[in-house]
């Protein structure tokens, strides 16, 4: 059997394009090497502008719904913002993938588990040819390739397709709440800046546990654990009590990188689509899954010669506001204090702030607020001058 569409990787974006792309009509094998349930390094929050985005409501995944951010400087408590509505639930990726993959499958998406992808034969320039996939043992065709394997996977890699990315990391554990669930944290999670370079430190609350973990630009293994360990002790605890600690890449994508190749697409980690300044991945995951069904739809319909349509889409969209994402993640931690009293505790901010995680209004509407402020700012904090900017977080780090 020839399937319109092979995806690799069942994780948020490859759940996504293969639900999307069966709704739609296409024959689609997905191909994971893990056997689900499976678990992934990630603070498991999901914002309400993620959620929306899928046709069905996560209640049966959701263990604690946040209306409420508790902002802090260098372990310092300096405000708690509330909002009237949910901004952010919590689930933990074990729950939440194999109900996005078990929707997908009820779309009529076939799911392949516990194989991995290992070697693929992509046309160079014919678009109209297949693409053949061997895993397993047996080997797969299909008219069309969507790479989901995530920030370590291969294949971008074997498909030839220049992927520059800068990578951060975080590290995450789980600290057991043995006796009552702390009120303060029912409907509220904890956000701390101030002293990880290009990061921020974490405390989300789930159902008898609390997730704590810290990302930034890479400090190495034990950086990331010495940050760790002082947001805990900060809230009374030690490294050693937290259980299943475990750390992965945060892949950026460089502005102007390709996320498509003949008839090759890229969404999720895979493409580089982690939101710089909030670390968000499941978000984008699902949004380039759900544009690049859309594509894919055109694509194996005639309605369009070719995906081009996906960068363009991606370009216009994930990708502009990824741009500003990316001034906002290097004033937070140019100017922490500054910009955490102008932004994160700032009330008059704070609206603007719930609608962006809600998904009703974008990043580039924090603009609106100062348009000579920010051209300024558009014309010093280009892309390029990111790595230099990371220099400066990490010597300061030191
Ligand atoms: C510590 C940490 C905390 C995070 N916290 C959050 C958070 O709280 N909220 C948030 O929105 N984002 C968070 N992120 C980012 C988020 O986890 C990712 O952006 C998101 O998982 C991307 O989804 P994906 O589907 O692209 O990739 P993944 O979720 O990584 O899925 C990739 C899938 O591909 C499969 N695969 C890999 N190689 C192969 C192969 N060769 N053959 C077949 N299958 C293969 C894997 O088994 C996996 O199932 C965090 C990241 C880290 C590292």
């Amino acid at each position: 059997m020839i399937y319109d569409v092979l995806v690799v990787g069942g994780g948020p974006a490859g759940s996504t394009t293969a639900r999307e792309c069966a709704a739609r009509g296409l024959s689609v094998l997905l191909i994971d090497k893990a056997v689900f349930p499976r678990d992934k390094p990630c603070g498991g929050a999901v914002s309400v502008r993620a959620a929306s985005l899928l046709p069905f409501g996560l209640d049966p995944v959701i263990e604690r719904t946040a209306q409420a951010i508790r902002f802090s400087t260098c372990r310092q408590p300096r405000v708690t913002q509330v909002s009237k509505t949910p901004l952010v639930y919590f689930t933990q990726r074990r729950y939440l993938d194999l109900f996005l993959l078990e929707q997908a499958n009820k779309s009529g998406a076939k799911i392949l588990e516990g194989t991995a992808v290992r070697e693929m034969t992509l046309p160079e320039n014919q678009k109209r040819e297949e693409v053949i996939l061997r895993a397993g043992g047996a080997s797969f065709r299909g008219r069309t390739l969507v790479a989901a394997d995530g920030a370590a996977g291969v294949t971008v890699r074997m498909s030839g397709i220049p992927a520059p990315r800068w990578r951060g990391a975080a590290l995450e554990g789980n600290y057991k709440i043995s006796e009552g669930f702390p009120e303060k944290w029912e409907d509220c999670f904890a956000i701390d800046t101030g002293d990880i370079p290009g990061g921020y430190g974490w405390i989300f609350p789930k159902k008898d546990h609390l997730n704590i973990g810290v990302g930034g630009l890479s400090l190495g293994k034990s950086g990331l654990e010495n940050k760790l360990s002082s947001l805990i002790r900060a809230e009374g605890g030690e490294l050693s009590d937290i259980s299943d600690l475990k750390g992965f890449s945060l892949p950026i994508q460089k502005p102007g990188a390709p996320i498509v190749k003949g008839n090759l697409l890229l969404v999720g980690d895979a493409a580089g689509l982690v939101d710089p300044y909030s670390g968000e991945g499941i978000h984008n995951a699902m949004r380039s899954g759900t544009l690049a069904a859309k594509h894919l739809s055109r694509y194996i319909s005639g309605s369009a010669s070719d995906l081009s349509g996906y960068q363009r889409e991606m370009t216009q969209t994930v990708l502009a506001d990824m741009a500003v994402s990316l001034q906002l993640f290097m004033l937070i931690h140019l100017l922490p204090l500054w910009i955490a009293e102008r932004l994160h505790h700032d009330v008059g901010r704070w609206p603007l702030i719930c609608r962006i995680l809600r998904g009703e209004a974008q990043y580039h509407d924090l603009k609106a607020g100062g348009p000579v402020v920010w051209g300024v700012l558009d014309y010093f904090l280009r892309p390029s001058v990111f790595p230099a900017v990371s220099k400066i977080l990490r010597r300061l780090n030191r």
